[in-house]
């Protein structure tokens, strides 16, 4: 009984030991190490850059390969992995894609920003898309991605992947993989490697990097939380809160005395630049100094 307790202590312990190590070496299970987000230039305007001069890294074993799709388990944040098949054409959907509402993919939120292209600023990103490999509500396949990864990042090439298929019957390596930085729950981008095999890169050649920015949003990585990009530079270009008096023209601490004395119709609460308020003729109370 004794021993039998023992090991019940020990196994949890040695699990979760193996776990953290896991966690700690920023691998997940059955994951190679890809590309590293140092090797990557910032997002400079453009939706990707070519890694590599654009050479995927597959081996000669790679280009052997049957007709395969695998999507590796999600790592302990629950965080998808490599998903990688040799795609051909008995792999491609007939049916039209079904609902995927129902996986909620790390760093998910819902939330709209009006000047996004269908207003919402994530969309569940199929690693491997749908009309390449059929795979629908796969948990292990589907990210929290931007509009603009989703649509200006990854569309164009997994077309291009999908397009060569049905034109030639021909089989492509297609490897995708989400980049996470530390323990982020959100990808900061997705690398994506193509080649067609059996004309030797011919027809489908890439090696590319995808950004998981939506232009005019700034993005929490860590967490999936986002804010309007102005709303960010008004904050690191100083902006305060202040309480304008309309009549003298003078502005305030919002905890000075002087405050409770403005009458309502004097008063409004103010947020911005110090400078902006100057500009408009407002001078500073003698008494809070703000
Ligand atoms: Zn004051």
């Amino acid at each position: 009984m004794r021993m039998l307790q023992r090991t019940g202590m020990r196994r949890p312990l040695a699990a979760l030991l193996l776990a953290l190590g896991l966690l700690l070496s920023g691998c997940g299970l059955g994951q190679q190490p890809h590309i590293s987000l140092g090797e990557v230039p910032a997002y400079s305007g453009a939706p990707y850059v070519e890694l590599d001069g654009n050479q995927p890294a597959f081996t000669e074993a790679d280009m052997e390969a049957e007709p395969f799709e695998s999507y590796a388990p999600l790592d302990l944040l629950g965080r998808c992995g490599t998903a990688y098949a040799c795609l051909s054409p008995e792999l491609m959907p007939e049916e039209e894609r079904g609902s995927i509402g129902q996986v909620k993919p790390t760093g998910w939120h819902t939330v709209r920003y009006d000047f996004v292209d269908g207003q919402y600023l994530y969309n569940r990103c199929h690693l491997i898309g749908y009309q390449l490999s059929g795979e629908n509500a796969n948990e292990r396949n589907l990210i929290t991605g931007t509009r603009y990864l989703n649509v200006e990042g990854m569309l164009p090439f997994e077309e291009q992947v999908a397009d060569y298929i049905r034109e030639t019957g021909g089989r492509v390596l297609y490897r995708v993989t989400p980049i996470f930085e530390g323990n982020d729950l959100l990808a900061a981008g997705v690398e994506i490697e193509a080649l067609s095999v059996g004309d030797a890169g011919e027809g489908v050649c890439f090696h590319v990097y995808c950004y998981n920015v939506q232009p005019g949003v700034e993005i929490d990585y860590a967490t999936g939380d986002s804010r309007p990009a102005e709303a960010a530079s008004a904050d690191e270009g100083g902006a305060v809160q202040y309480v304008l008096n309309t009549r003298s023209k003078r502005f305030h601490r919002p905890d000075c005395a002087s405050v409770d004395d403005i009458s309502p119709s004097n008063r409004q609460d103010y947020t911005g630049s110090r400078e902006a308020l100057t500009a408009r003729g407002y001078k500073p109370c003698g008494s809070c100094a703000p």
